[in-house]
């Protein structure tokens, strides 16, 4: 069965087609995203652009992501659209046309968790089957799931502050560097020296799993201000996050009794990061390329996995929600 995905949730217009075999197999078919520039000048994402883009681009996207997988929209046995949390705007974007899409071809419609999606990323690169941990390292989250079956969700920990991608975002216009920050952070942290410039681990020592980066975020802006080089700074933030995520998932994992374990979202393109995983002896699953950040192929593969359960397709009445928790257990 094909499976159209499809995320608007903030300012990327993602459309992603994944099979799903009579075995339960699953297979990223297409993945398109069209990131919006518009929100480059404003130096932050404008809602009711987002929205606007969202409509203008729709069309196009999908029609790219059925040449890529190279079918017709009437192949499709079912679409999968993000519901929240996100832009009420932009979500109501896509999921609208997703419903209309179902409904004209007469096929299931399933609403998808942002999140949920996020972590089904990881589905592309290995057969995700619960219990496993899931970390979801964004721009707007960073959350510690524990997943013990199937579709439940028990928040273990979450930060405190800010999100580690903001974070990366927020350091990277302090060097001086580009947006988004994490990439930007990444390249000049291989050409800096992370002993540099001494950053102190948040909540060391704690015996639950949260985090926080906020104080790292100061610690960073009074480094400028000292004058230091932006690349050894780039270096030290990178390496103190990488460690604090890894350490407190580790633990978790430890605690709950879990040997796989999901790391998604965007900051899980982290080349350190992906590097420091590897090396805990952990079962450690990262989405495939092109499916850390938001897309389209997340919400088919989350729509697959609902299908693969047998869970039942989504009423069409229900709309949107900007705040949306995940942790239902
Ligand atoms: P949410 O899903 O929480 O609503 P979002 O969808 O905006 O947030 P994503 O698209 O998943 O977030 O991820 C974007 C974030 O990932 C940005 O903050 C960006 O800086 C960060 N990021 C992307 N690539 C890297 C990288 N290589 N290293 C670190 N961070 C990265
Ligand atoms: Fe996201």
């Amino acid at each position: 069965m094909l499976i159209l995905g499809i995320d608007t949730s903030c300012d990327d217009t993602g459309v992603g087609v994944v099979e799903l075999t009579d075995a339960g197999q699953v297979r990223v078919r297409a993945n398109r995203v069209w990131s919006q520039a518009i929100h480059a000048t404003y130096g932050g994402v404008m809602p009711e652009l987002a929205s606007r883009e969202h409509v203008e681009r729709i069309d196009a996207v999908l029609e790219d992501a059925l040449n890529e997988a190279g079918v017709r929209v009437a192949d499709l046995g079912a679409v999968a659209a993000t519901n929240g949390p996100g832009l009420m705007g932009a979500l109501l974007v896509g999921l609208s046309y997703g419903k209309g899409l179902a409904q004209g071809l007469s096929v299931p419609f399933y609403a998808a968790h942002h999140l949920e999606g996020h972590i089904y990323a990881a589905a592309s690169e290995a057969d995700l089957r619960a219990p496993y941990l899931a970390l979801v390292v964004s721009g707007g989250h960073t959350h510690l799931f524990d997943v013990p079956r199937e579709g439940a969700y028990v928040l273990v920990g979450a930060t405190r502050d800010d999100a580690a991608g903001e974070a990366f975002d927020k350091v990277a216009r302090l060097c001086g560097l580009g947006y988004p920050g994490g990439p930007a952070i990444s390249a000049a942290a291989e050409r800096g020296n992370p002993d540099a410039v001494p950053l102190k681990e948040p909540l060391q020592g704690q015996s639950g799993f949260e985090f926080s980066f906020s104080g790292l975020k100061t610690a960073a802006l009074l480094a400028t201000q000292r004058g230091v080089n932006p690349e050894d700074l780039a270096a030290s933030f990178e390496r103190t996050v990488v460690r604090s995520l890894v350490k407190t998932t580790v633990r978790a994992a430890e605690h709950h009794g879990r040997r796989t374990v999901v790391v998604s979202g965007g900051v899980a393109a982290n080349r350190a990061l992906r590097a420091a995983f590897a090396a805990t002896g952990l079962n450690v699953v990262f989405p495939g390329k092109g499916l850390n950040t938001d897309n389209g192929a997340m919400i088919a593969l989350a729509g697959a996995a609902a299908i693969r359960a047998g869970r039942a397709p989504s009423d069409l009445s229900a709309g949107a929600t900007a705040y949306a928790p995940l942790a239902n257990a």
